[in-house]
């Protein structure tokens, strides 16, 4: 999530829809927590982000669900709560000291089963995936520069109709100003293929609230 000074009443909407709909956090707090108590920045997905990637799983019937950017497990444990039982998630993650506090929240949270943490630059780190059953869906939240990198690794590890989903995708409304920021013109880049790609259907939606303007892209593999 960008730095966002935020429009009056974002913030505070945002908190009365995760108080209403994702009530007070449904065991997360402790997740949180370790992002401040480690030192991480706070760029995890929103509660209502977070419950809606669960629900997203569980629309698409996923088994096998495969994230890029695992910070402290926070959207790894609400897409593991999507999955059914004997159901796989697999998460790349760069820092080996987010992977450990994620590891951690992860076991916590009963999924330690369920979920592999492949420490690593995503980009090394996917290939070795490639052979293996096809991932139904696909959570596309790290560094913003390799999102069209990603996008053809979803394709690549994904089956026609894979469902994914792409985070960040709106960064303040700088996709429209891509000279000013190189993670903004990779991003339009990214939605561009996801646009023209023939092996995409894909769209995007605006989102405001306590993480500032920002949006996600939701696609599903042709
Ligand atoms: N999805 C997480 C959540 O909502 O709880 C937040 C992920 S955070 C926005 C991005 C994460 O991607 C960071 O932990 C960062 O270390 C990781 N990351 C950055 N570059 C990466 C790379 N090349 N490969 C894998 N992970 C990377």
């Amino acid at each position: 999530m960008v730095e966002h000074q935020g429009r009056p009443g974002w913030a505070e909407v945002e908190d009365f829809l995760s108080a209403t709909l994702v009530q007070g956090g449904a065991g997360m707090e402790a997740v949180v927590r370790s992002i401040d108590e480690a030192g991480m920045p706070r760029i995890e997905v929103a509660p209502t982000a977070g419950k809606l990637l669960m629900l997203l799983v569980r629309i698409q019937g996923a088994k096998r669900v495969l994230e890029i950017g695992t910070l402290a497990g926070f959207s790894t444990i609400w897409l593991a709560r999507g999955l059914p039982d004997g159901g796989h998630l697999t998460t790349c993650e760069f820092r080996p000291e987010h992977a450990a506090v994620a590891q951690r929240n992860i076991d916590a949270a009963g999924f330690g089963a369920t979920v592999d943490i492949l420490i690593g630059a995503a980009l090394d780190t996917l290939p070795t995936l490639a052979g293996g059953d096809p991932y139904d869906f696909v959570f596309i939240d790290a560094d913003k520069g390799n999102n069209l990198q990603y996008l053809k690794w979803a394709l690549r590890l994904g089956r026609p109709g894979t469902v994914v989903v792409m985070d960040n995708v709106i960064w303040e409304g700088t996709i429209l100003d891509p000279g000013s920021d190189p993670d903004a013109a990779a991003i339009r880049a990214a939605l561009e293929f996801m646009g023209t790609s023939d092996s995409f259907e894909a769209t995007a939606i605006q989102t405001a609230g306590a993480k500032g303007w920002d949006g996600f892209a939701l696609a599903i593999i042709r």
